[in-house]
Protein backbone atom coordinates (compact mmCIF):
# COMPACT_ATOMS: atom_id res chain seq x y z
CA UNK A 1 0.00 0.00 0.00
CA UNK A 2 1.50 3.55 -0.45
CA UNK A 3 1.70 5.52 2.23
CA UNK A 4 0.57 9.33 1.66
CA UNK A 5 2.85 11.90 2.31
CA UNK A 6 1.07 14.67 2.46
CA UNK A 7 -1.94 14.03 4.58
CA UNK A 8 -5.89 13.90 4.04
CA UNK A 9 -7.29 16.99 4.80
CA UNK A 10 -10.98 15.91 5.96
CA UNK A 11 -10.05 13.15 7.95
CA UNK A 12 -7.46 12.11 11.35
CA UNK A 13 -4.41 10.21 10.74
CA UNK A 14 -3.16 8.44 13.43
CA UNK A 15 1.06 8.50 13.71
CA UNK A 16 0.91 4.74 14.22
CA UNK A 17 -0.78 4.14 11.17
CA UNK A 18 2.45 5.42 8.97
CA UNK A 19 5.57 2.84 8.81
CA UNK A 20 8.62 5.09 9.84
CA UNK A 21 10.27 2.42 7.63
CA UNK A 22 8.48 2.82 4.17
CA UNK A 23 10.73 3.42 1.19
CA UNK A 24 8.17 3.10 -1.37
CA UNK A 25 8.80 2.01 -5.05
CA UNK A 26 12.80 1.97 -3.37
CA UNK A 27 14.44 -0.56 -2.33
CA UNK A 28 17.79 0.86 -1.34
CA UNK A 29 20.18 4.35 -1.29
CA UNK A 30 21.39 3.50 -4.55
CA UNK A 31 18.41 3.39 -6.53
CA UNK A 32 17.39 6.78 -4.79
CA UNK A 33 20.18 8.47 -5.37
CA UNK A 34 19.98 9.84 -8.73
CA UNK A 35 16.70 11.27 -8.33
CA UNK A 36 17.97 13.15 -5.12
CA UNK A 37 20.57 14.67 -6.91
CA UNK A 38 18.58 15.48 -9.81
CA UNK A 39 15.68 17.52 -6.85
CA UNK A 40 18.40 19.00 -5.45
CA UNK A 41 20.05 20.52 -8.90
CA UNK A 42 16.30 21.23 -9.64
CA UNK A 43 15.74 23.24 -6.47
CA UNK A 44 19.24 25.24 -6.76
CA UNK A 45 17.69 26.76 -10.03
CA UNK A 46 14.26 27.21 -8.67
CA UNK A 47 15.41 28.87 -5.47
CA UNK A 48 17.32 30.98 -8.15
CA UNK A 49 14.37 32.80 -9.95
CA UNK A 50 12.49 32.82 -6.56
CA UNK A 51 14.84 35.04 -5.10
CA UNK A 52 15.38 36.74 -9.04
CA UNK A 53 11.77 37.32 -8.61
CA UNK A 54 11.23 38.45 -5.33
CA UNK A 55 7.27 37.01 -4.98
CA UNK A 56 7.35 34.22 -2.97
CA UNK A 57 9.04 32.78 0.28
CA UNK A 58 9.11 29.57 0.89
CA UNK A 59 8.99 28.41 4.92
CA UNK A 60 10.17 25.30 5.45
CA UNK A 61 9.14 24.07 9.18
CA UNK A 62 11.31 20.74 10.24
CA UNK A 63 9.88 18.90 13.60
CA UNK A 64 11.18 15.55 14.78
CA UNK A 65 12.37 13.72 18.11
CA UNK A 66 16.06 13.88 19.06
CA UNK A 67 18.04 12.40 16.22
CA UNK A 68 15.29 12.37 14.37
CA UNK A 69 16.89 13.76 11.59
CA UNK A 70 16.07 17.61 11.49
CA UNK A 71 20.53 18.92 11.22
CA UNK A 72 20.37 15.85 8.42
CA UNK A 73 17.27 17.11 6.15
CA UNK A 74 19.43 20.46 6.24
CA UNK A 75 22.40 19.28 5.56
CA UNK A 76 21.37 17.18 2.39
CA UNK A 77 18.78 18.38 1.18
CA UNK A 78 19.49 22.20 1.30
CA UNK A 79 23.23 21.43 0.27
CA UNK A 80 22.39 23.26 -3.93
CA UNK A 81 21.17 26.43 -2.35
CA UNK A 82 22.80 29.39 -2.81
CA UNK A 83 23.42 30.35 0.77
CA UNK A 84 22.53 33.69 0.58
CA UNK A 85 19.10 33.09 -0.16
CA UNK A 86 18.68 30.95 2.38
CA UNK A 87 18.11 31.59 6.23
CA UNK A 88 18.10 28.68 8.55
CA UNK A 89 16.74 29.33 12.50
CA UNK A 90 16.99 27.11 15.22
CA UNK A 91 14.69 27.56 18.07
CA UNK A 92 15.90 26.52 21.62
CA UNK A 93 14.17 27.10 24.94
CA UNK A 94 12.62 30.64 24.43
CA UNK A 95 14.90 33.57 26.87
CA UNK A 96 12.91 35.33 29.36
CA UNK A 97 12.69 38.27 27.00
CA UNK A 98 10.81 35.78 24.38
CA UNK A 99 8.99 34.60 27.24
CA UNK A 100 7.47 37.65 28.18
CA UNK A 101 5.95 37.92 24.88
CA UNK A 102 3.48 35.96 22.70
CA UNK A 103 5.07 32.63 21.65
CA UNK A 104 4.36 33.79 18.26
CA UNK A 105 6.82 37.10 18.81
CA UNK A 106 9.93 35.65 18.12
CA UNK A 107 8.47 33.31 15.54
CA UNK A 108 7.40 35.94 13.12
CA UNK A 109 10.96 37.79 13.16
CA UNK A 110 12.41 34.74 11.67
CA UNK A 111 9.91 34.19 8.33
CA UNK A 112 11.75 34.29 5.08
CA UNK A 113 10.96 37.50 3.10
CA UNK A 114 9.71 37.23 -0.44
CA UNK A 115 12.36 36.14 -2.51
CA UNK A 116 13.77 33.40 0.13
CA UNK A 117 13.97 30.01 1.74
CA UNK A 118 13.82 30.16 5.18
CA UNK A 119 14.28 26.63 7.41
CA UNK A 120 12.77 26.57 10.79
CA UNK A 121 14.38 23.71 12.59
CA UNK A 122 12.36 23.31 15.62
CA UNK A 123 9.64 25.83 15.45
CA UNK A 124 6.07 27.63 16.86
CA UNK A 125 5.20 24.20 17.05
CA UNK A 126 7.35 23.42 20.35
CA UNK A 127 4.77 25.17 21.82
CA UNK A 128 2.34 22.76 21.35
CA UNK A 129 4.58 19.63 21.91
CA UNK A 130 7.78 20.01 24.73
CA UNK A 131 5.59 22.69 26.49
CA UNK A 132 2.57 20.18 26.68
CA UNK A 133 4.38 17.27 27.44
CA UNK A 134 6.50 19.33 30.66
CA UNK A 135 2.90 21.42 31.11
CA UNK A 136 4.95 24.29 30.84
CA UNK A 137 1.77 26.18 30.63
CA UNK A 138 -1.55 25.29 31.63
CA UNK A 139 -3.66 22.96 28.85
CA UNK A 140 -6.01 25.81 28.68
CA UNK A 141 -2.92 27.78 27.21
CA UNK A 142 -1.87 25.47 24.92
CA UNK A 143 -5.07 24.44 23.81
CA UNK A 144 -6.27 27.51 22.13
CA UNK A 145 -2.74 27.67 20.56
CA UNK A 146 -3.60 25.69 17.61
CA UNK A 147 -5.94 28.50 16.64
CA UNK A 148 -3.27 31.04 16.87
CA UNK A 149 -1.44 29.09 15.18
CA UNK A 150 -3.51 28.51 11.91
CA UNK A 151 -4.57 32.40 12.15
CA UNK A 152 -0.91 32.92 12.48
CA UNK A 153 0.32 30.57 9.27
CA UNK A 154 -2.64 31.95 7.45
CA UNK A 155 -1.64 35.42 7.74
CA UNK A 156 1.75 34.20 6.35
CA UNK A 157 0.43 32.22 3.42
CA UNK A 158 -2.16 35.42 2.46
CA UNK A 159 1.36 37.69 2.69
CA UNK A 160 3.18 35.02 -0.02
CA UNK A 161 4.56 32.44 1.80
CA UNK A 162 4.38 29.16 1.10
CA UNK A 163 4.64 27.16 3.93
CA UNK A 164 5.80 22.98 4.19
CA UNK A 165 5.52 21.74 7.43
CA UNK A 166 7.55 17.92 7.65
CA UNK A 167 7.16 15.83 10.75
CA UNK A 168 10.10 13.37 10.61
CA UNK A 169 8.84 10.06 11.26
CA UNK A 170 11.08 7.78 12.91
CA UNK A 171 11.01 4.72 15.66
CA UNK A 172 11.60 4.65 18.93
CA UNK A 173 13.98 1.84 18.21
CA UNK A 174 15.29 4.04 15.38
CA UNK A 175 15.77 6.63 17.98
CA UNK A 176 17.42 4.28 20.33
CA UNK A 177 20.11 3.25 17.56
CA UNK A 178 20.60 6.95 16.65
CA UNK A 179 21.35 8.05 20.12
CA UNK A 180 23.74 5.03 21.09
CA UNK A 181 26.02 6.19 18.10
CA UNK A 182 26.55 9.28 19.27
CA UNK A 183 27.56 7.51 22.64
CA UNK A 184 29.90 5.27 21.18
CA UNK A 185 30.90 7.63 17.87
CA UNK A 186 33.96 9.90 19.07
CA UNK A 187 33.11 12.64 16.29
CA UNK A 188 29.54 12.63 17.36
CA UNK A 189 29.87 12.65 21.24
CA UNK A 190 29.37 15.87 20.90
CA UNK A 191 25.94 15.67 20.12
CA UNK A 192 24.48 13.43 22.95
CA UNK A 193 22.71 15.35 25.32
CA UNK A 194 21.68 13.39 28.45
CA UNK A 195 18.70 15.10 28.39
CA UNK A 196 17.41 13.69 25.37
CA UNK A 197 16.80 10.47 27.43
CA UNK A 198 14.57 12.42 29.44
CA UNK A 199 12.17 13.50 26.13
CA UNK A 200 12.91 9.69 25.30
CA UNK A 201 11.51 8.65 28.14
CA UNK A 202 7.98 10.46 27.01
CA UNK A 203 7.69 9.24 23.61
CA UNK A 204 4.18 8.35 23.93
CA UNK A 205 2.79 11.45 25.45
CA UNK A 206 5.20 12.86 22.66
CA UNK A 207 2.92 11.20 19.96
CA UNK A 208 0.04 12.33 21.20
CA UNK A 209 0.90 15.84 21.09
CA UNK A 210 2.34 15.53 17.53
CA UNK A 211 -1.03 13.79 16.35
CA UNK A 212 -2.96 16.38 18.05
CA UNK A 213 -0.58 18.99 16.30
CA UNK A 214 -0.94 17.29 13.04
CA UNK A 215 -4.32 17.30 12.97
CA UNK A 216 -5.38 20.45 14.25
CA UNK A 217 -3.28 22.34 11.91
CA UNK A 218 -3.10 20.35 8.46
CA UNK A 219 -4.63 23.13 6.72
CA UNK A 220 -4.61 23.80 2.98
CA UNK A 221 -2.49 27.18 3.47
CA UNK A 222 -0.05 25.26 4.93
CA UNK A 223 0.18 21.53 5.15
CA UNK A 224 1.82 18.94 7.35
CA UNK A 225 3.76 16.13 5.85
CA UNK A 226 4.37 13.08 7.97
CA UNK A 227 7.69 11.74 6.47
CA UNK A 228 8.77 8.36 6.69
CA UNK A 229 12.52 8.56 8.19
CA UNK A 230 14.09 5.86 9.53
CA UNK A 231 15.74 5.68 6.11
CA UNK A 232 17.79 8.70 5.53
CA UNK A 233 18.07 8.56 2.26
CA UNK A 234 14.14 7.73 1.44
CA UNK A 235 13.53 11.05 4.06
CA UNK A 236 15.71 13.27 2.25
CA UNK A 237 13.86 11.73 -1.53
CA UNK A 238 11.32 12.50 0.02
CA UNK A 239 11.22 16.08 1.69
CA UNK A 240 13.46 17.04 -1.59
CA UNK A 241 10.42 16.10 -4.04
CA UNK A 242 7.95 17.57 -2.17
CA UNK A 243 9.64 21.00 -2.36
CA UNK A 244 10.69 20.87 -6.11
CA UNK A 245 6.84 19.87 -6.78
CA UNK A 246 6.10 22.76 -4.50
CA UNK A 247 8.45 25.11 -6.32
CA UNK A 248 7.52 24.57 -9.70
CA UNK A 249 3.33 25.04 -8.73
CA UNK A 250 4.89 28.65 -7.62
CA UNK A 251 5.08 28.98 -11.64
CA UNK A 252 7.80 31.55 -11.14
CA UNK A 253 9.02 33.72 -14.29
CA UNK A 254 12.70 35.89 -14.29
CA UNK A 255 11.77 39.57 -14.08
CA UNK A 256 12.02 41.35 -18.26
CA UNK A 257 15.24 42.50 -19.54
CA UNK A 258 15.62 46.20 -18.64
CA UNK A 259 14.13 48.02 -21.71
CA UNK A 260 17.11 48.39 -24.65
CA UNK A 261 19.16 45.55 -23.20
CA UNK A 262 18.84 44.33 -26.73
CA UNK A 263 20.54 47.77 -27.98
CA UNK A 264 23.92 47.83 -25.25
CA UNK A 265 26.86 47.40 -26.37
CA UNK A 266 29.81 46.54 -24.45
CA UNK A 267 32.99 48.21 -25.37
P1 LIG B 1 20.39 19.06 18.26
O1 LIG B 1 20.19 18.27 19.51
O2 LIG B 1 20.36 18.23 17.02
O3 LIG B 1 21.52 20.00 18.30
P2 LIG B 1 17.98 20.40 19.04
O4 LIG B 1 16.95 21.11 18.22
O5 LIG B 1 17.52 19.21 19.80
O6 LIG B 1 19.13 20.02 18.06
P3 LIG B 1 18.90 21.41 21.51
O7 LIG B 1 19.67 22.62 21.87
O8 LIG B 1 19.38 20.07 21.89
O9 LIG B 1 18.65 21.47 19.96
O10 LIG B 1 17.43 21.50 22.07
C1 LIG B 1 16.62 22.60 21.98
C2 LIG B 1 15.54 22.36 23.00
O11 LIG B 1 14.75 23.52 23.09
C3 LIG B 1 14.63 21.20 22.61
O12 LIG B 1 14.52 20.29 23.66
C4 LIG B 1 13.30 21.89 22.38
O13 LIG B 1 12.20 21.09 22.73
C5 LIG B 1 13.44 23.12 23.27
N1 LIG B 1 12.50 24.18 22.87
C6 LIG B 1 12.35 24.72 21.65
N2 LIG B 1 11.33 25.61 21.65
C7 LIG B 1 10.83 25.61 22.91
C8 LIG B 1 9.77 26.30 23.54
N3 LIG B 1 9.03 27.17 22.86
N4 LIG B 1 9.55 26.06 24.84
C9 LIG B 1 10.31 25.19 25.52
N5 LIG B 1 11.32 24.50 24.98
C10 LIG B 1 11.59 24.70 23.69
MG1 LIG C 1 18.81 18.06 21.03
Amino acid sequence: MKQPILLPSDERIRIKDFDPDYTGNYKDKDEAKAELEKNIARMAELQEVLYAEGKHALLIVLQAMDAGGKDGVIRNVMSGINPQGCRVTSFKAPTPEELSHDFLWRIHAHVPPKGYIGVFNRSHYEDVLIVRVHNLVPEAVWKKRYEHINNFEKLLADSGVTILKFFLHISQDEQKERLQKRLEDKTKNWKFNPGDLKERARWDEYMRAYEDAINECNTSWAPWHVVPANKKWYRNLVVSERLVEVLESLDMKYPPAPEGIEEVVIE
